[in-house]
């Protein structure tokens, strides 16, 4: 390999570098150089790279040292906030959890005799309830229907109590009322759709005026903590029937309305 021989553009001292050789380094002045052939002439001009000066490490330890130092200080910030909001979850649901233990036991001592003073013990009494609060009732509940679909995309065209049912025992009762009901899911694009609704309200009390606050206790049904309720809907009326009236035949004197 030809040894090629030139003067170092910036410090004039003798620079030598292969024929073949891209780059080249000053012995002397530590400049580096980009070879360029000339063509025909075979000459070398050396065109300086611009090197980036060396930096003193401290310029990289400090950021570093700041931008862990950061990192750890919004770790701890982190974990503290993630372990309060957590104690204070659990001081909720403690809360909670003991709430609901009071009045349980609060449920409890009441005599027999105060809990029929409360409920509706007369059949004829129960059967005189004002349905039409019921059925308030249940568009909204309706609407919130679970397992069929969203509140924003299933919407009730129309609702028609078909049937109040009473059924009927000593210190229990039950008021279900079967609503026929047309509806479009809006989510799923189908034409409009019937379904019967039952819906169940437990050991009705005197003193309460809205359904609202009695319980509902079926397998259909479930009561939330934000007293909501949601109903599921049956495609026929019998079906609504076999799965909510039925099972209270053998025990609960039953009346329809
Ligand atoms: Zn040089």
């Amino acid at each position: 390999m030809k040894l090629i021989e030139k003067k170092c553009p910036n410090c004039g001292a003798s620079l030598e570098f292969n024929e073949k050789d891209k780059s080249c380094t000053c012995t002397y002045c530590h400049r580096a150089f980009e070879i360029e052939r000339e063509g025909e002439k075979e000459d070398y001009i050396l065109n300086e790279i611009a090197v980036t000066k060396a930096v003193s490490p401290i310029f990289f330890i400090v950021p570093f040292i700041i931008v862990i130092g950061f990192a750890f200080l919004m770790y701890n910030i982190f974990s503290y906030n993630v372990k309060s909001s957590h104690d204070e979850f659990e001081k909720r649901v403690q809360e909670q959890k003991e709430g609901i233990e009071k009045y349980n036991q609060e449920m409890e001592k009441e005599t027999d005799d105060k809990k029929e003073e409360k409920l509706i013990t007369n059949i004829d009494e129960l059967s005189n309830r004002n349905y039409e609060t019921i059925n308030t009732e249940a568009a909204f509940n309706i609407k919130n229907a679970k397992g069929e679909t969203t509140k924003s995309s299933f919407q009730v065209e129309e609702r028609k109590r078909e049937k109040v049912i009473i059924a009927y025992k000593e210190k229990s009762n039950y008021l279900i009322a079967i609503f026929k009901v047309l509806y479009k899911d809006f989510f799923n694009q189908k034409d409009m759709q019937t379904i019967y609704v039952p819906l169940v309200y437990e050991n009705i009390e005197r003193n309460f005026y809205s359904l609202n606050n009695v319980k509902v206790d079926a397998p259909e049904y479930y009561f939330n903590k934000s007293k909501t309720t949601y109903a599921y809907g049956y495609s026929t009326y019998e079906e609504a029937y076999n799965n909510v009236v039925k099972p209270l035949e053998s025990e609960y004197t039953i009346t329809e309305k």
